[in-house]
C-alpha cells in the first residue's frame, strides 16, 4: 500500500486510517471515531472536530 500524498510504502495491511508519516487519510471509508462506524465524509483528510460538532448539531434538531 503507497500513501497518495506523500508517496511512502507500507509494508503490512494498513489497519490505520491515516498515513502515519503525513496524516493523510488513507481509506475512502474510514473506521470513524465520531459516528463509531464506518463512514465516508467525502473528504480527502479527516474533518475532526468540525465533523463532530456538525453531528452534536444535527442531534440538537
Ligand atoms: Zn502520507
Amino acid at each position: 500500500m503507497k500513501c497518495p500524498k506523500c508517496g511512502k510504502t507500507f509494508d503490512t495491511d494498513v489497519t490505520d486510517n491515516f498515513c502515519g508519516f503525513c496524516g493523510a487519510k488513507l481509506k475512502d471509508l474510514c473506521n470513524c471515531w465520531i459516528k463509531k462506524e464506518p463512514y465516508n465524509c467525502g473528504s480527502s483528510e479527516c474533518p475532526g472536530y468540525k465533523l463532530f460538532l456538525d453531528e452534536k448539531r444535527s442531534r440538537l434538531k
